[in-house]
């Protein structure tokens, strides 16, 4: 039997992240929860403002056939004209218009509408590692090819050099990802004004149009520093959100894809947004979570118990020796391994209970993602297994 080889080998390779959250989840049935250590997922440990449960019952007050039924495919417009406002609010005037919003089945789906949106087979896309890795399934899905450019290794920002030199004539789009997953950085203004230029000074020598496609999920999630809005930055932009970290709302499926104004491809690139949620076959976005976010848009997002997470662990690790890149937004630490194989690094954690990532699975050597969205007894817990691990290598 013929079938698609590529999509058997994506199906049948397992993704480390859920193999170790796999093991997790056994080794706490086989010793106790509170003796695993497992900092693997990135699934929000907070929950849903109460907002999103009223905005659920209130819904439920409509007739079934209303609640339940298809929408239009970009979404239902009072939503969308919800949103549109709520982003000129924050952003300015001309930010959004509701026309400018494909609702989505999260940012997965907005980031893979996003590619089969602009590339074509032969074209390439670039990645800054560390990168989510499920980025290469959906651009070689797309048809493209994944270019990987490693992050200044000091500061995780953009190593806009780097990406002038991988520029090619068939690049077709960059991705940035700020807050970032797995660094916990965020781009500065500087960094991402510098990396429009790179395109910009690329675009005009080859003559090619060079989209950016910014994967926004953790926007929300910031500590104290300002993430700057990408389409005031670059125009050829386009914004992929998501309300599965903002609202702790994963397993719902719900965000959007942005085509701003500004973008000079606009008029073009709205109806292949469409076109790419049609041929993909997404429909509609969940159509109670459409009204939960219109409701929802401008609640903001528990943010003090991740900055409580984040400081018991960068305080822990740091008496303990560990260099880590000081978190600004999302809830992942990226701790240098003690070793330069990560993945030894990690098996030696496993073997005290505790259960990072490696960064191998990100596309980059020698360091460990942790990730805190997890209870603040299991920080404070797992510190003296960190304490062992560290003493291990001395
Ligand atoms: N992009 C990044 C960087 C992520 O970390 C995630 C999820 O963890 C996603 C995209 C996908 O998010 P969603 O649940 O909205 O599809």
């Amino acid at each position: 039997m013929t079938i698609n080889e590529k999509n058997y080998a994506y199906g049948a390779s397992k993704s480390s992240i859920r193999e170790i959250a796999a093991y997790g989840a056994a080794r706490k049935a086989q010793i106790g929860a509170e003796n695993v250590f497992d900092f693997s997922l990135g699934n929000p440990s907070i929950p849903s403002p109460d907002a999103v449960r009223e905005s659920i019952e209130r819904s439920l007050q409509l007739p079934p056939t209303q609640l339940h039924s298809y929408t239009p495919a970009a979404g239902l417009p009072f939503v969308r004209e919800k949103l549109a406002a709520s982003l000129c609010r924050r952003y300015g005037e001309n930010t959004a218009a509701a026309g400018d919003l494909y609702l989505t089945c999260g940012a997965a789906a907005s980031l893979s509408i996003s590619f089969h949106a602009v590339v074509n087979p032969g074209d390439e896309v670039i990645v800054i590692a560390p990168y989510f890795p499920e980025y290469r399934v959906w651009i070689e899905t797309a048809g493209a090819t994944c270019v990987e450019v490693m992050a200044d290794p000091e500061t995780f920002q953009i190593d806009t050099e780097a990406v002038r030199a991988a520029v090619t004539p068939r690049t077709k789009a960059v991705v940035i990802n700020s807050p970032n997953n797995p660094v916990g950085s965020v781009y500065s203004a500087q960094n991402l004004a510098a990396l429009a230029d790179v395109l910009h000074e690329r675009e005009d020598a080859l003559g090619t149009a060079i989209y950016l496609v910014a994967d926004e999920p953790y926007r929300e999630i910031s500590y104290g520093v300002e993430v700057p809005w990408v389409p005031a930055i670059y125009d050829r932009t386009l914004v992929c959100y998501s309300y599965s970290k903002s609202l702790s709302l994963p397993g719902e499926r719900i965000g959007w894809v942005l085509v701003p104004p500004t973008n000079p491809d606009h008029d073009r690139l709205v109806p292949a947004i469409a076109g790419a949620g049609r041929s993909l076959g997404f429909v509609c976005a969940p159509a109670l979570f459409q009204r939960v976010i219109a409701d929802c848009c401008d609640v903001p997002s528990d943010v003090d118990a991740y900055a409580r997470n984040r400081e018991a662990l960068t305080r822990g690790l740091s008496e303990l020796g560990y260099h880590y890149i000081e978190p600004q937004g999302a809830f992942y630490l990226w701790v240098k391994a003690l070793e330069p194989d990560a993945n030894a690094f990690f098996e030696r954690a496993k073997s005290l209970e505790l259960l990072p990532v490696p960064s191998d699975s990100f596309g980059c050597t020698g360091w460990v993602r942790i990730g805190y969205c997890v209870s603040y007894e299991t920080i404070v817990n797992s510190m003296p297994a960190w304490k062992k691990l560290a003493e291990s290598y001395k």
